[in-house]
């Protein structure tokens, strides 16, 4: 007999009972020493709270619903058992718990069974995921109500922790990796690379207990598996980008689309959204180009998909959701909103795995590789003139701005590091209020220079601190501003001065995050003063109402993005 599903719940216990990382981590390389290689990764998606690996498009499909109909039925409690426990924990899974060691009925039906095993609960998950067509949601329900009637309570409270997704031990993936270094005694960052490589950690350790650790410098990209994506950080302008990438950089258009990672192996292809969901069906075209243009028999690539209008310009982002929402009638959509792709990256080619290479040559081998299929539009240069005037034409086109690549960087996966750089236009300017100051540092230790930047409720009349800043002001500038801000002062405490809302400046800035930071929930992100509003009274700034529509505006798209297909 295998090991039994019990000592992994109790395992889980004990996880959800410390807070301590370094035990935690201790326990689990203890168990995962224990187990067979056909258990491991069972197992280890288990207590990461899934029924089966991350990238396995699989699902069970159980909701609350069925789950507390199947456990009343089960055990003929009355539901007020569950929802004290439930109010006293705050855990499903605890008062699932607390319910079956209530019911007598449950009690006796279970005396006899013998234990459930890891490989049985799998199966289990297995049979309830393959439901499909009609009848299958009878057919499920009568698997997991089979599955609950031999488990214990403490079986059943994991059980239905992993069945609706809400494992809630504080056990994840990155502690995951630790433990599986620390039981294997490999060092970690290569149980991290090939656990990304592979796209799962569980199925890593069964190639280790399997294979031995020998194993792991032969992990390669397994194709149609999603490779997590590489993302960017936002740079000011163009010049901070060029100066972060070494004096010299690659900018290439910012297209306002949808990121895809496209696998090909012969005929045979998939698309991966930015969610890392299988969007295959959606782009039938895109397939269809892939197959047609790109010369290599396997390879992952990436690029942006782009909504095309009647003069060939970028239509706006929500028409391109659509396309990906839409699973009907794709061949009336795909007529009204056509798409295009463009690709900016390579990542594997013909066994032979790219992203160590450096992007400069990942990008050489990508021209080679696309055949027809357009690439980005990019440039590559130290000039801020001319990158500034690369940006300019970028938004004449209708793209968002400009994407800066560092020309010797490999690509990293999940990683949102400096490597890639997102230079956003500077958006409309806001007239703000000056409401209080902080003495500055070494050379301005004594000049009010660090501003707090307030918008006006329209209806109040009240000021919302939006952002702070040192930037902008010449020296001269800092030296009456704080001349006047002192005659204004209302109270002092520590470097800070709070002055009386008189002095409007005008303020460029990047994007509006939110931010916990304030108040009114936002801040400006690179805010800099660009000159002394002389001529406007704080009752003419631009109001806190103005700052959240440009906010909600930039937000919505976001928000949109990220729930982009399958979802
Ligand atoms: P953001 O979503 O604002 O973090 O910006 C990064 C996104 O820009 C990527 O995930 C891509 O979807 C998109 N993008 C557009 N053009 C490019 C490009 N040339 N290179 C990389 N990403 C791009």
């Amino acid at each position: 007999m295998g090991t039994t599903f019990r000592v992994l719940a109790e395992l889980c216990e004990k996880l959800e009972a410390t807070s301590k990382r370094n035990l935690m981590v201790e326990i689990v390389s203890d168990f995962l020493k224990e187990l067979t290689p056909s258990e491991v990764e069972p197992a280890v998606s288990m207590i990461l709270g899934r029924a089966f690996p991350r990238w396995d498009p699989r699902v069970l499909e159980v909701g609350w619903a069925t789950l507390t109909a199947i456990i009343r039925r089960l055990t003929g409690t009355d539901w007020k058992t569950f929802n004290k426990a439930f109010a006293e924990s705050g855990d499903v899974g605890s008062a699932v718990k607390t319910v079956f060691e209530a019911s007598k009925l449950y009690k006796q039906a279970t005396l006899l069974e013998k234990p459930l095993t890891i490989l049985e609960v799998r199966q289990s998950f297995e049979k309830i995921a393959e439901a499909s067509g009609k009848g299958s949601k009878e057919r499920r329900e009568r698997l997991v109500k089979a599955l609950l009637s031999v488990a214990t309570p403490l079986e059943a409270k994991y059980l239905v922790k992993i069945l609706i997704g809400e494992m809630r031990t504080g056990f994840h993936e990155g502690l995951m990796e630790v433990a599986v270094s620390k039981a294997f005694h490999i060092p970690l960052k290569e149980v991290q690379k090939a656990s990304m490589l592979m796209g799962d950690v569980g199925e890593l350790v069964s190639l280790i207990k399997s294979r031995g650790k020998e194993a792991l410098n032969q992990v390669g990209f397994i194709l149609f598996r999603p490779v997590r994506l590489m993302m960017a950080q936002t740079a000011e302008n163009v010049e901070k980008a060029i100066q972060e990438h070494g004096g010299e950089t690659a900018f290439e258009h910012k297209l306002d689309g949808a990121r895809i990672q496209i696998h090909k192996s012969g005929n045979e292809v998939r698309i991966f959204s930015r969610r890392l969901t299988d969007v295959t069906q959606s782009l039938p075209e895109i397939v269809e180009l892939v197959q047609r243009e790109v010369k290599a028999e396997d390879a992952i690539m990436e690029g942006e998909v782009v909504a095309i209008g009647i003069q060939g310009k970028p239509l706006p982002f929500q028409h391109l959701m659509r396309r990906f929402k839409r699973v009907h009638n794709i061949e009336e959509i795909r007529r009204k909103i056509p798409v295009k792709l463009f690709l900016f990256d390579i990542l594997y080619r013909n066994g032979q795995s790219l992203i160590h290479k450096p992007y400069i040559e990942r990008r050489r081998i990508l021209s080679e590789t696309a055949g027809g299929i357009q690439l980005t539009e990019q440039i590559i240069t130290s000039d801020v003139e001319i990158a500034t005037n690369f940006l300019t034409q970028a938004l004449n086109r209708g793209h968002e701005g400009l994407m800066a690549k560092r020309l010797n960087a490999d690509y990293t996966p999940g990683i949102r590091g400096k490597k890639w750089l997102k230079i956003k236009p500077v958006l409309e300017p806001l007239d703000l209020v000056i409401v209080a100051v902080e003495y500055g540092y070494g050379r301005r230790h004594n000049w009010l220079s660090d501003y707090y930047l307030a918008a006006r409720d329209a209806e109040t009349g009240k000021f919302y601190i939006v952002g702070k800043t040192f930037k902008g002001l010449t020296d001269q500038e800092i030296i009456e501003m704080t001349e006047r801000l002192r005659k204004i002062t209302i109270k002092k405490k520590h470097r800070k001065v709070v002055v009386t809302p008189k002095i409007v400046v005008e303020v460029l800035y990047n994007e509006i995050q939110k931010s916990p930071k304030y108040k009114c929930g936002m801040a400006l992100r690179f805010a800099r003063i660009s000159r002394i509003r002389e001529d406007k009274a704080p009752e003419e700034a631009d109001t806190i109402q103005k700052v959240r529509a440009i906010f909600e505006k930039q937000f919505q798209k976001q928000q949109e993005s990220r729930s982009l297909p399958g979802h």
